[in-house]
């Protein structure tokens, strides 16, 4: 939502909302089931709760049986992978490292204060104060969005525990949860722009504790929560822009009730009640899912993030109580956004998804800094693709996480502990990489979540055995295997090379199967085991299923070959292209409108590490990945000659 109008009403779009969360979820409760049925299945998660000392009798109850579930590819648990990758693990650092600098005061102040509690302690400022007199006159909106981001930074934290255990995240989470207890009123919601988005954060930040953390207290508090909230919710979906509420102005019509189906699903599954399946159905919005079910678009105008956001409803509406009807929507969806994204994978100029014919994007290089809600925008797009991919095993679903992780968020700047926080993409021709000027954002909130789930947006298992290879990340994903353990380690510098190797170590020999996402865009990809070629037909955007009795010391080769091709902004203009590099956007690093042909662009060498070259008919054009680019402009589309 641009902000260019010092009035916030005459913003189209507010964004903040929503956010959703979560989604790790259905695998912790998955993993719990098969631990106290190994001798019946004969695949689990290698780190069960019971290790880490959690009470898993109290918490673990099997919640349902959800339709077709145990067709579902499954994820694993956050612990199950360990990363050695720079880029991913500095950025969950980073992030976690503010959060856990944030004192307990200022994070309830807002809560406490809307609450009418006496709120001690210093403001955090920006979107997360609380201000009774709010008219949007404030720089950067200060006031805008108060304590909406609290549930997500208590959903961030309890995953970034399930990671690397440190009891001192774990200890915040629960020391917040009970704070946050002693402020639940009415009033909390009745002063509030988002009741909705806030309770569907609180939901997010409770579930991730219970599941995550072990926080014995969390369903007890989210029970409250859905009690003291419910009145001061719409009661149905309400679409954005639509105000329901009588004597409040304009800008209390921008809530996000039509988003919180997914997490209230999610709820259900984990054991929190049968409630929250039935509200989650009733918050459905079936005014924007019974179009898209049938094949028509009504995307044009609608806010992008959180519409996006609301397509992991549809997803989990399927998922939990078997609606056909909102996994096409989904499906159908995912296929109007992918015809109006980006070459990045982002989308949504100004926050606006648009009509299928469109110029809008195209138009969007020149008039428009703001194009892709990176950390907001990366958080449902991963969500929904994980939902898919997992549903459909349809590779198209690992290309499209791979690109937007590589070409937006990955390459995010990292949250700064005075509430800096990275907000656009910036596809204009002349584009930069810049802090918002809207302290504490939404997207502060989504960021430390996306930094989190990289893991388990890696790799997945079928529920009775057999691993997927989503992402070639530097890492190790452990399992049990018909009761042995096994550990895959993955080393590769991809995709800055094209080779990638794993490493099988098992307890004891074990028959499975290990699939590997070859990407769409792959040709020629290749696979080898213990240095022998396999000669089967691996093929481009499916993956490769590799079946076999794997011990210890067997090792697999995969050879992706990062093939360069050109992307144009739309077919009405096929000269303004991007470059890619396998799953790479090359963005070109120049402050004018170099004069370059196709063949140019196609021909351009390694130049380094991770940067690039491609001559032009003048000086050399320097071109990076957007992880690599710091403060310099850039362009992300060139107009070739
Ligand atoms: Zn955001």
């Amino acid at each position: 939502m641009a902000l260019s109008s010092g009035r916030w009403f005459q913003a189209p779009y507010s964004n903040i909302l929503v956010v959703l969360t979560v989604c790790a979820a259905r695998i912790e409760w998955q993993s719990t089931m098969t631990a106290k049925q190994t001798s019946r299945r004969n695949f689990l998660a290698a780190s069960s709760l019971a290790a880490v000392g959690f009470a898993a009798p109290r918490l673990w109850k099997p919640p349902f049986n959800p339709p077709g579930e145990r067709l579902f590819l499954q994820e694993f648990k956050y612990s199950d992978v360990t990363f050695d990758t720079g880029l991913h693990d500095e950025q969950l650092q980073r992030n976690i490292s503010v959060l856990m600098g944030l004192s307990d005061d200022s994070l309830l102040k807002p809560l406490r204060a809307m609450s009418g509690q006496p709120a001690p302690g210093e403001e955090l400022g920006g979107w997360y104060l609380y201000d009774p007199n709010f008219d949007g006159s404030a720089p950067g909106w200060a006031g805008f969005a108060p304590a909406c981001t609290f549930g997500q930074w208590v959903s961030a934290l309890a995953r970034a525990y399930a990671i690397h255990r440190d009891e001192k995240v774990r200890e915040k989470v629960l020391r917040l949860n009970q704070l946050y207890a002693k402020t639940i009123s009415g009033d909390f919601y009745e002063n509030n722009r988002f009741p909705a988005y806030c309770y569907d954060k609180l939901v997010c930040g409770l579930m991730d504790s219970h599941r995550l953390a072990g926080d014995p207290d969390a369903y007890r508090i989210l029970e409250h929560t859905t009690d003291i909230a419910l009145p001061h919710l719409p009661g149905k979906a309400i679409e954005h822009g639509r105000n329901w509420r009588p004597g409040k102005d304009a800008s209390y019509s921008q809530d996000e009730s039509y988003t919180i189906s997914e997490n209230l699903f999610l709820a259900f599954q984990r054991g929190a009640g049968k409630r929250y399946k039935t509200l989650g159905t009733q918050y459905l919005d079936d005014e924007y899912f019974n179009p898209l079910a049938e094949g028509r678009s009504n995307f044009a105008g609608r806010h992008a993030y959180s519409h996006v956001n609301a397509l992991c409803s549809a997803m989990q509406a399927y998922m939990t109580i078997g609606s056909t009807k909102h996994l096409n929507a989904a499906t159908n969806a995912f296929d109007f956004l992918t015809a109006q994204s980006f070459a990045t994978g982002g989308w949504g100029p100004d926050e606006v998804l648009r009509a299928p014919d469109s110029n809008d994007v195209y138009e969007s290089l020149t008039n428009s800094h703001s194009s892709f809600e990176t950390p907001c925008g990366s958080y449902a797009h991963f969500k929904l693709t994980r939902y898919l991919l997992r549903v459909t095993r349809d590779t198209r679903y690992g290309d499209s996480m791979e690109r937007v992780m590589y070409n937006t968020v990955l390459g995010a700047k990292p949250l700064q502990a005075d509430g800096s926080t990275f907000y656009y993409s910036d596809y204009h021709f002349k584009g930069r990489k810049v802090y918002s000027d809207r302290r504490w954002a939404c997207c502060s909130g989504t960021l430390p979540q996306v930094a989190a789930d990289y893991r388990i947006n890696a790799y997945f298992h079928e529920p009775q055995g057999g691993v997927y290879v989503n992402l070639y990340i530097p890492s190790r994903v452990r399992w049990i295997q018909d009761g042995a353990h096994v550990s895959l380690r993955q080393r590769t510098s991809y995709p800055f090379e094209s080779h990638i190797e794993f490493d099988v170590t098992a307890s004891r020999a074990r028959d499975f199967t290990l699939n590997l996402r070859i990407p769409g865009w792959a040709e020629g990809a290749a696979i080898s085991v213990n240095g022998k070629r396999v000669e089967s037909d691996v093929k481009a955007g499916s993956f490769k299923a590799v079946r076999r009795e794997w011990k210890t010391g067997d090792h697999l080769g995969l050879e992706l070959p990062l093939t360069k091709r050109l992307e144009a902004i739309d077919a009405r203009h096929p000269n303004t292209v991007a470059l890619l590099c396998g799953p790479l956007v090359l963005f070109a690093i120049t402050n004018a409108r170099p004069v370059v042909t196709r063949e140019q662009l196609l021909s351009a060498t390694k130049a380094g590490e991770r940067s690039w070259r491609a001559a032009t008919s003048g000086a050399p054009l320097k071109l990076l990945p957007f992880t690599s680019i710091a403060d310099e402009e850039y362009s992300t589309y060139l107009v070739t000659s």
